[in-house]
């Protein structure tokens, strides 16, 4: 038996940041997972990294985040595979309005975002169909990183700075004294510590009854797809979001193009996240492909290499839950990112590090993720219905 001041549960993106932003406060931690380090749904993440968002506080916190990709070889000391690319995001008119007031707000709070003219996205899209488009935004600084790399140089820096890391190690317990947690038990035994983090992500929901507390958190089944883009388009082409086909794509080493749906009805796809079917279906190929070559339509000549599917472990508004559950317990939710939560990683582990230190002014507030907002009726709202865009 060990005892930490605070133990993390999952080494996915938000154990890892956490564990590290914990650690550089001088907290003794354990981080443990049941897998290995980045092995869930951090390991299959598309990667994108984008600063549009709907509200100012995750928009200020992708901004961070972005910043964080940038100088993370200066920081961390190691690679991200972060790749410059610039993102785009095509609408059509019923999301006109919400583009043009999301891209206000995202210029306020210090975002390098435009709103194209035709002739501008002519430009930076020269090879895709834009003239079903009524609005577009370009962020130049935005693309993409690998998120396997990342995770485990988070892990890495955190061992550094004296984490013990517990890798096939399932949390099956939480132990309580009264209403305090007191720390977990694991398959392997038991650790001690004052206060627990559950980052568990699409186990989110499971980790949270071990402490008797519900949570909206699905783990719903998501699938990638990538295609081989033929001879002439060698080039990497920005990260789109294209908001009328309803799917992002990005640039993938060996000239591929992965591409993934934004579709709020992938919340009902919920599934056991030990056995769901972690194979691409052909559908999902053929569909994806279709809409591809709707908006790139020199795709038609790609090469289709397969995809995956993973979990995305969505909350009822596509944001997360980060709260103390119940108050004054020691047990900290830091989940439901709901497919978006890569990118906002690095600001996450400062958010988790303010919360448990009780920074007098920390850097996010974390107000707005509070359980009670389901209840209350004050889910966070974004412009689009495509929640996932945030
Ligand atoms: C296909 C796909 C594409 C995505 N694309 C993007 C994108 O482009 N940009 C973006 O920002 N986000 C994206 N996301 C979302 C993003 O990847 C996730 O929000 C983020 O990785 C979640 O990280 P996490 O650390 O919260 O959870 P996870 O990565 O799910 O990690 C949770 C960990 O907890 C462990 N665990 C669970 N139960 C226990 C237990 N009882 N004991 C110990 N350990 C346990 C699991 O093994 C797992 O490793 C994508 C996700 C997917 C699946």
């Amino acid at each position: 038996m060990d005892t930490y001041d605070v133990i993390i549960i999952g080494a996915g993106i938000t154990g890892c940041s956490s564990a590290y932003q914990l650690a550089q406060r001088g907290l003794k931690v354990a981080l443990l997972d049941k897998k290995m380090v980045g092995e869930g749904p951090t390991g299959h993440s598309s990667g994108i990294i984008r600063q549009h968002y709907s509200n100012e506080l995750t928009a200020r916190m992708a901004l961070h985040s972005l910043r964080a990709f940038q100088h993370f070889q200066e920081q961390l000391g190691d690679e991200c595979g972060f790749t410059r690319t610039g993102f785009v995001v095509l609408v059509e008119e019923k999301d006109r309005a919400g583009l043009e007031a999301n891209v206000a707000l995202q210029q306020r709070v210090g975002i390098r975002t435009e709103l194209l003219s035709p002739e501008a996205l002519r430009e930076i899209l020269p090879a895709m169909e834009t003239a079903d488009l009524v609005a577009a935004a370009y962020e130049p600084e935005s693309g993409y990183a690998d998120a396997y790399l990342t995770v485990n140089a988070y892990a890495r820096a955190a061992r550094r700075l004296g984490v013990s890391l517990f890798q096939e190690t399932e949390v099956i317990g939480l132990r309580f004294r009264g209403d305090r947690v007191i720390g977990v038990e694991t398959a392997k035994g038991t650790l001690d510590a004052p206060q627990v983090v559950n980052a568990s992500g699409a186990w989110g929901g499971r980790v949270a009854r071990l402490a008797g507390v519900e949570v909206p958190i699905h783990s719903c089944r998501v699938q990638v797809g990538f295609f081989r883009r033929p001879p002439g388009h060698e080039s990497p082409h920005p990260v789109v979001g294209d908001f009328r086909n309803a799917v992002y794509f990005r640039p993938e080493t060996g000239n591929l193009t992965l591409i993934g749906l934004i579709d709020p009805g992938e919340a009902s796809a919920v599934v056991d996240p030990d056995t769901f079917n972690e194979r691409v279906d052909s559908e999902f190929v053929l569909d994806v492909g279709e809409r591809l070559v709707r908006r790139y339509p020199a795709m038609e000549w790609s090469e289709s290499t397969g995809g995956y599917a993973s979990l995305y472990d969505i909350t009822p508004d596509w944001h997360p839950i980060i709260d103390q559950v119940p108050a004054g317990s020691g047990f900290y939710l830091c989940a439901g990112f709901s497919g978006h939560g890569f990118k906002l990683g690095p600001a996450v582990g400062l958010v988790v590090a303010d919360l448990l230190t009780g920074a007098s002014e920390p850097e996010f507030d974390p107000y707005l993720f509070r359980l009670s907002r389901y209840a209350e009726g004050q889910p966070v709202c974004g412009q689009y219905e495509y929640s996932i865009v945030g």
